[in-house]
């Protein structure tokens, strides 16, 4: 029987694994899961319901809210009390002042500790491309496949500030920059789940690559490690 591998892809933000990540998914028919946004989604809500960041009963309340029902065409939804926080249309989890909110609420150990198991379900199965920070590491340790991506700061800066200013923002590269390096600061030096390769990642340096390059690198792997474990 052919085994749907489980790939997961991790990097600090702007080092192109949502573009990359969701590509790689649909060329291979699998799904897509961006568990970023379920950090943005309880921000979101946190923000709307003016939930402090200290207030852990309050927030993992918000996290049994969350539903990611799982689309036969790979797209991924998050739904907040049944709201969806995710649709193409959907900016408020998309913002820089949310991705901001994002990286304080995701170091409190309620909230990953309560977002785990859900990430785990979407999973099982295999099948999965799923990105974030603590993939690789933490939620799927015995994953087929890993990914670190990262890229120069400034690089990472010009590309978000581009996307946002394509989904109509207003933004400021100067500003862009120096939030992603307070984000980077933090993902990375918080105790819980730190942003860090794993072991067994395989590590690309997108600076100077274009999407497509960098999907045919992953692709080339994938199809390795799929011949490796008897899928495909
Ligand atoms: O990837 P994205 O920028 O949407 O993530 C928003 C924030 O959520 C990150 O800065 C990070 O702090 C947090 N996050 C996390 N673990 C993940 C995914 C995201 O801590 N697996």
């Amino acid at each position: 029987m052919e085994k749907r591998l489980t790939i997961t892809v991790d990097g600090p933000a702007g080092s192109g694994k949502s573009t990359v990540s969701r590509i790689l998914a649909e060329r291979i028919s699998y799904m897509y899961l961006d568990t970023g946004l379920l950090y943005r989604a309880i921000a979101y809500k946190a923000m709307q319901r003016g939930i402090s960041i200290a207030d852990d009963e309050a927030l993992r309340e918000l996290c049994d809210g969350i539903n990611i029902p799982l689309e036969a065409d790979g797209d991924m939804r998050v739904l907040v009390d049944g709201e969806d926080v995710s649709g193409p249309d959907f900016i408020g989890t998309r913002t820089e002042e949310i991705g901001m909110l994002a990286s304080s609420i995701s170091a409190v150990s309620a909230v990953r500790d309560a977002l785990l198991p859900l990430q785990r379900s979407a999973g099982e199965h295999g099948g999965i491309v799923t990105e974030g920070r603590d993939m690789g590491t933490v939620v799927f340790p015995n994953a087929d496949v890993k990914f670190f991506l990262d890229a120069d700061v400034d690089e990472r800066a010009r590309r978000r500030y581009e996307q946002l200013v394509e989904n109509g923002g207003n933004a400021n590269l100067d500003e862009v920059k120096r939030g992603l390096e307070t984000r980077d600061y933090r993902d990375t030096r918080r105790a819980v789940a730190p942003l860090k390769p794993a072991d067994d990642s395989v590590i690309i340096d997108t600076t100077g690559i274009d999407i497509e390059e960098v999907v045919r690198m992953m692709m080339v792997i994938v199809k390795e490690r799929a011949k490796g474990v008897g899928a495909g």
